[in-house]
Formats: C-alpha cells, sequence, structure tokens
C-alpha cells in the first residue's frame, strides 16, 4: 500500500520543508520517457554508466533472498537490478507521489506481456519523506533489512542537521547488524575543488550547471557550518533543483554515530576505472553501451564523463556480527 506524506494542509512549513517539496514537485513532474526520448537524450550514456555504477554496487554487496530497503527509489529503475541479484523481498520509499505511481506501474507492468514476466519477489511501495518521517514506524514488520540503498538522493538529507540524522538514524534502525547500505552521492571535494577554479559562482559545461549563492563568494565553507550548503544543479534532462554539499569526512562520522562504518568510498571514475578491469562487469558494461572505443556519437561524451567526475559511491556496514545462518 502507500502510505502518506505527511504534509499536513494546514501547517505553517519551514523553509526546509519547503526546500524539500521543491525537490518533490520537481521529480514528480518528470514523467516516464518513451524509449525514443530515452535514446535520444543527451546524457543518455551517463545514464548508463550510473545503471553500470548502481548495477556493479547490487551485484557487490547483495545476496539471494535479501530484504532490500531502497530509500528514494524514484520511479524504480533499479527495480531490474535487484530481480537479476534474486533478492526476497523490495520495499521502496520516495517523496515524490508521481514517481511512487510510475514506480508502482513499473512493478505491476502496464500490459499483459509485462504481466507475465513479473518480478520475481514481493513489493511494497511508501511515499514519504525518508530524512523527516521516522520510518521504523511504517516498516515494523517489514524490518530488518540485509541491504539499504539510496541512489543519488543521500544529499538532500544534507540541509540541516536533523534532516541528516534522521536519514542515518532510519537506516541503522531498519538494517540488520551486520545489513549493508550502499549508495552513491555527489562528490563534494570535486564540486568545492570546481567552484574554488573559476573565477565565478558557477561552473559546469554543455551538459550540466552548478551555481553557488553569493553568500559563498568568499568560497570558504567552515567546519562549524557544515550543513545546509545548498547550490543550484542543473543537469540537461535531468536535475533542475537545490542541492546539499555533504563533506564526506563528516557523513563518515556522522555515520558513526549511528553505528554505521565505511567500508568503501570511491569517486565515479575511480570505481569505473577499478570494476572495469573485472570480466563479469566489462562485459556488463559492453551489453549496457555506456562506454564504446571511439569519441562517436556511440559512446560517452566527454562532458558526460566530467559529469561523472562529480559523484562518488560509497558502502557502509551497519556494527554487529551478521545472524549465523
Ligand atoms: N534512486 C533513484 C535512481 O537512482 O534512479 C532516483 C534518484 S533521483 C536523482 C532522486 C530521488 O530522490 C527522487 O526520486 C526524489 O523524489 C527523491 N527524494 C528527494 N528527497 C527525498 C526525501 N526527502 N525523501 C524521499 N525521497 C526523496
Amino acid at each position: 500500500g502507500v502510505a502518506g506524506g505527511g504534509y499536513g494542509a494546514q501547517q505553517a512549513y519551514s523553509e526546509d520543508q519547503i526546500q524539500s517539496m521543491h525537490v518533490a514537485d520537481h521529480y514528480s513532474a518528470r514523467t516516464n520517457q518513451s524509449l525514443e526520448e530515452r535514446e535520444n537524450s543527451p546524457i543518455i550514456h551517463l545514464k548508463k554508466l550510473n545503471n553500470w555504477i548502481k548495477s556493479v554496487l547490487v551485484q557487490l554487496y547483495t545476496r539471494p533472498g535479501d530484504r532490500v530497503l531502497d530509500l528514494a527509489c524514484g520511479k524504480g529503475g533499479d527495480l531490474i537490478k535487484w530481480d537479476k541479484a534474486r533478492v526476497g523481498y523490495y520495499v521502496g520509499v520516495d517523496i515524490a507521489e508521481g514517481s511512487i505511481k510510475d514506480c508502482m506501474t513499473r512493478f505491476n507492468g502496464d500490459s499483459d506481456q509485462q504481466r507475465r514476466k513479473k518480478f520475481s519477489f514481493p513489493a511494497r511501495l511508501i511515499c514519504a519523506d525518508c530524512y523527516e518521517t521516522r520510518l521504523d514506524k511504517y516498516l515494523s514488520e517489514d524490518a530488518p533489512f540485509d541491504i539499504c540503498s539510496c541512489q543519488f538522493a543521500m544529499h538532500y538529507s544534507w540541509s540541516t542537521e536533523a534532516r541528516a540524522r534522521q536519514a542515518l538514524a532510519n537506516i541503522s534502525a531498519l538494517l540488520r547488524p551486520g545489513g549493508t547500505f550502499i549508495g552513491t552521492m555527489p562528490d563534494a571535494n570535486v564540486i568545492i575543488k570546481r567552484l574554488r577554479e573559476t573565477e565565478a559562482m558557477e561552473f559546469g559545461n554543455s551538459v550540466y550547471c552548478i551555481t553557488f549563492g553569493e553568500e559563498y563568494a568568499e568560497k570558504k565553507f567552515p567546519a562549524s557550518r557544515p550543513f545546509g550548503i545548498k547550490y543550484k544543479f542543473h543537469l540537461e534532462d535531468a536535475v533542475d533543483c537545490p542541492e546539499w554539499v555533504v563533506p564526506f569526512h563528516l557523513f563518515k562520522l556522522l555515520a558513526e554515530e549511528y553505528d554505521l562504518e565505511l567500508v568503501l568510498m570511491k569517486n565515479f571514475h575511480e570505481f569505473v576505472n577499478e570494476y572495469l578491469q573485472k570480466p563479469d562487469f566489462a562485459d556488463l558494461m559492453r551489453r549496457l553501451g555506456a562506454l564504446g572505443d571511439g569519441r562517436d556519437k556511440s559512446t560517452l561524451s566527454q562532458d558526460e564523463w566530467e559529469v561523472s567526475y562529480l559523484y562518488l559511491a560509497f558502502v557502509l556496514r551497519k556494527r554487529g556480527a551478521a545472524p549465523s545462518q
């Protein structure tokens, strides 16, 4: 079933809640693209590369039968990846109602043909703010999870310390001891470095643009105020909304407070270079067609490759031994 997102009509919203509604509206408004629209996207190869990275993470850290919690699941673009990993149960949560509806359609299939090759696991989809709500209240009967995934969305929790903490508290409360948290998010080191390299308050290329407000004109980010460092992110054919810088060392420290220990952190460039060495993953990359040999239109452009440098992948593990099986 779909639970409510917790927005009462009468209450006064904080600045912070209004920001997350912007994010939710932005994603809700993005309807499913047709296959043709997708193939013509200026960032089609970047999307494929992102899918490859998420697939590698899923394949490396999931075991058959695992119970999966997909935070900020969006339209369910990762459902097939979880199916290939033969997971046992799936719960997807997202703040954008339109995306949850699309996810449901994708899960149930909207034609007889699709229904026949339905997913092999049961699923539950919930519309809620993962960084504001205590999710354990909704999910007491679904927990504990073996694996939690938060793809391209953890940074939306970094607008305030309270939200960042609620995000990590949710993940920690819902994972079993020894359970794994995998994710992808912007690489703050790269973003701040790029900002300092330019004279202006914005930088980018033909497919993306990042803009910081004048309040950061000195380009200094004191360690005493590590939350709510906002910038505007525009990615052609994908994103156009406010995002927040996540200083990774702080993310790591805060996660430790919630018994989540860092296992791996790699910028996407490093991630690609490393896992592309493995024949199975190189094979998957060929099948997805994200990286080719030439520099023609059949492969990732230099500008798309630059965008991928803005992101990192991480893996954390919930403290405590895995129960013996
Ligand atoms: N994880 C999906 C994927 O990899 O395809 C979607 C990624 S999309 C870039 C970011 C998603 O985060 C959107 O679906 C958005 O609605 C969701 N999101 C943003 N803030 C959220 C919040 N506070 N709670 C739940 N979902 C949120």
